[in-house]
């Protein structure tokens, strides 16, 4: 018979996502509803190390559900990568009696709760909130959709604009190791090229595209490239692309950390919202050490340890996809 969690702790952990703000906010409904006490671990880890842990109500979340960043605030710990800086943070859950721990974060803040659990015995249940959507087990994470959407919306602005001019436009998009939001926003606004972390850059491909294209008189180009990818972001490509194409008149735009803030999107809000409740439910049966996604509308619980191990790998189909559709 599992012991039946009494309090619990929740924090948000490395890079922040959008909609982060609605999975706390369940956590915390769901947890009182069910007469479990629940504090706030402020700047992830790092709280939880240097004893910043406050309690939270119903109240505490009140009106959050659609505000971007995250109310707890978050951070990268390099304290909690340490024995010593773990131990110092089990004593702080166990003064206060805390037996159960919500971390919506990356595959990083996943690893660091397995390794904490292992030594402490602490149950752990992770949320996927990053804005990568580049951790296996669930269709979406966290903050995904709102990125996307926000990228969606500056390209087609920078779209009417390129028209205007007949010029070739680069954006650069977010995603170092995943070139999810390179993809969706690339295909969602017509994009003529998506260059991505996961595959080869064809330099020559790209040329002699965009020199066919211009004896057709199709001057208008975008391109997204995430800034991960493999020949080294927009302005590489940028300087690359003038020194071939001399005439090419082309211009680099960087969305940049505009795609990590705003308010979430309604799929967001959802899936957190959804992922949140689970949390705490799964903390009550005993399921521990697990991650919650979403796989087919349905709840899916992965080992933490798989968040690290397994990415989401992005098919030849869709590449095939964005060719025939942006000729
Ligand atoms: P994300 O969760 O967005 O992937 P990071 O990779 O930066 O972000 O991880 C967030 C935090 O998780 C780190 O700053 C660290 O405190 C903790 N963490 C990551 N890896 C480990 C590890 N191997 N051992 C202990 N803690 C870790």
């Amino acid at each position: 018979m599992e012991k039946k969690v009494t309090k619990i702790g929740v924090m948000t952990s490395g890079g922040d996502s959008p909609g982060m703000n609605a999975a706390i906010r369940a956590v915390v409904r769901t947890a009182l509803f069910h007469k479990i006490e629940v504090f706030g671990i402020m700047q992830g880890y790092t709280g939880l190390v240097h004893d910043e842990i406050v309690e939270m109500d119903s109240r505490s979340v009140a009106n959050i559900i659609q505000r971007g960043g995250t109310i707890l605030k978050t951070s990268r710990c390099m304290e909690f990568m340490e024995y010593e800086g773990r131990k110092k943070a089990f004593e702080n859950l166990q003064k206060r009696g805390i037996d159960g721990l919500v971390i919506i974060g990356g595959d990083g803040s996943f690893r660091g709760a397995q390794i904490f659990s292992n030594e402490f015995n602490i149950p752990c249940i992770g949320l996927p909130g990053t804005i990568d959507k580049d951790i296996a087990g669930t269709d979406y994470t966290i903050g995904f959709d709102t990125a996307v959407n926000t990228a969606v919306e500056a390209i087609d602005k920078i779209r009417d604009t390129a028209h205007a001019h007949d010029r070739l436009f680069l954006v650069e998009v977010m995603g170092r190791d995943a070139g999810y939001i390179a993809l969706h926003s690339g295909i969602a606004t017509g994009a003529e090229n998506i260059l991505i972390p996961e595959r080869k850059t064809n330099i020559n491909e790209i040329i002699s595209s965009l020199e066919e294209k211009e004896k057709r008189k199709k001057l208008v180009n975008v391109i997204i490239v995430a800034e991960g990818d493999e020949f080294g972001g927009a302005n590489e490509l940028h300087h690359y692309i003038k020194e071939r194409l001399p005439n090419q008149e082309v211009r680099v735009c960087i969305l940049g950390h505009i795609q990590r803030g705003g308010s979430p999107s309604c799929m967001d809000r959802l899936l957190a919202s959804r992922m949140g409740y689970h949390a705490v439910e799964s903390l009550m049966v005993g399921r521990h050490n697990v991650f919650i996604g979403i796989l087919n509308n349905k709840i899916n619980y992965m080992p933490l340890n798989e968040a690290v191990k397994q990415k989401q790998v992005i098919s030849d189909e869709w590449m095939k996809m964005v060719k025939i559709l942006a000729t």
